[in-house]
């Protein structure tokens, strides 16, 4: 068995620590790329949304260096995330590719014993111990856990810093070189160190950066290839962001769910605009929006890819929300045709708008 999973952020990591730990054979992709986004385009039904056809791509290339088994996560939810596994088994089967998935779904779908069933099927393989395979499991979740806190430590420094790029130049360098590490103790030690040197970022305390919020699709909120690179180019700005939605948030959010304990502030943040769960991250979405008006924010920026139809909800009561609060809201649709200078420009103007009101509100006018 040789397995391997679609990208989403800093996800790679946390599984490249989790299949070192228990031994078994694996293939990362290629980072996200053009090429990635051409191969799922080229296969995938034209109006299915962008998440899909970039992780055809991720699939083709590396079933051919090697991949047999698929691990992806799964969803019973009302949007179209619930039918990817099934589109993406048809359609692998179709071009020719032999490959098994192991679709990992929240025990409240599939049941806790159908969970740890999937989950064996990946274990079984391993030479490992049980208690190995447990302790590898717990050292992938915390990877997880600190690549988000160093990265959501990054963005809102960047507001900060004394020397402009420090953070990302640091961001940077962490991703690269706890990727090179074998084990996931050194990739432990690893994030460790950097985490401490992200605390340590010379920042100019008395600095009021515009802070913006980042919302929307979950994924295209994650991985910086689909949304154009946008905290990046905040960093670049000298802008201060923040997102809710990491790797981590997911895990504990779907943990927690069959409690209905998860994401209680943000429940009740959005209960006047949308009670309801109405598929992919959309409550989410627009209680976020409320949550980052609350906290301060200078505005936010929702991303979606083109037709997400929990989003496409999302997106129409934004304004309200914009109008009732007077709290700018930008809203971004991505999709394999989005032109990058079309894309910066509306955002450079977002952030000029923001720092208007800002002086604006300063001198009283
Ligand atoms: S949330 Fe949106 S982008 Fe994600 S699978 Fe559902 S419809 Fe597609």
């Amino acid at each position: 068995m040789k397995v391997t999973i679609p990208h989403m952020g800093n996800v790679y990591i946390a599984a490249k620590a989790l299949f070192e730990g228990l031994g078994v054979d694996y293939v990362i992709p290629p980072q996200n790329s053009k090429a990635a986004l051409e191969i799922g385009s080229l296969h995938a039904p034209e109006e299915i949304c962008l998440p899909f056809k970039i992780m055809v791509g991720n699939y083709i290339q590396a079933i051919e260096q090697g991949a047999d088994t698929v691990i992806v996560t799964g969803s019973c939810g009302p949007c179209r995330f619930g039918e990817y596994c099934e589109m993406h088994m048809n359609l692998l089967k179709r071009l020719g590719y032999q490959v098994e998935f192991i679709v990992v779904d929240a025990p409240k779908a599939i049941g806790l014993k159908e969970l740890m069933a999937r989950i064996s099927r990946l274990t079984e393989s391993s030479p490992r111990s049980k208690g190995q395979k447990w302790r590898a499991l717990a050292q992938a979740v915390r990877i997880m856990g600190l690549l988000d806190t160093i990265e959501a430590k990054a963005h809102e420094k960047a507001g900060y810093e004394k020397v402009r790029g420090s953070c990302k130049h640091l961001l940077r360098k962490c991703r690269q070189e706890v990727y090179r590490c074998k084990t996931p103790e050194k990739m432990l030690k690893c994030l460790h160190d950097y985490n401490k040197r992200m605390d340590e970022i010379p920042c100019d305390n008395s600095a009021r950066p515009v802070r913006i919020a980042i919302i929307g699709e979950i994924y295209t909120v994650i991985e910086p290839f689909s949304n154009l690179y946008i905290e990046d180019k905040l960093m670049d700005y000298g802008i201060s962001t923040k997102r809710l939605m990491t790797p981590s948030w997911w895990v504990g959010n779907t943990l927690m769910s069959p409690t209905r304990l998860n994401s209680l502030s943000i429940k009740k943040a959005s209960r006047d605009y949308l009670p309801y769960n109405i598929g992919g991250h959309a409550r989410e979405c627009v209680g976020e929006a409320i949550l980052s008006w609350k906290s301060g924010f200078d505005g936010a920026i929702q991303i979606f890819p083109m037709g997400c139809m929990p989003e496409i909800v999302s997106k129409a009561i934004l304004p309200t929300i914009a109008r009732d609060k007077d709290f700018p809201i930008l809203s971004l649709v991505v999709d394999e045709m989005t032109g990058e200078a079309g894309y910066i420009t509306r955002i450079e103007a977002f952030v000029d708008m923001l720092e208007r009101r800002r002086s604006h509100a300063v001198s009283g006018y």
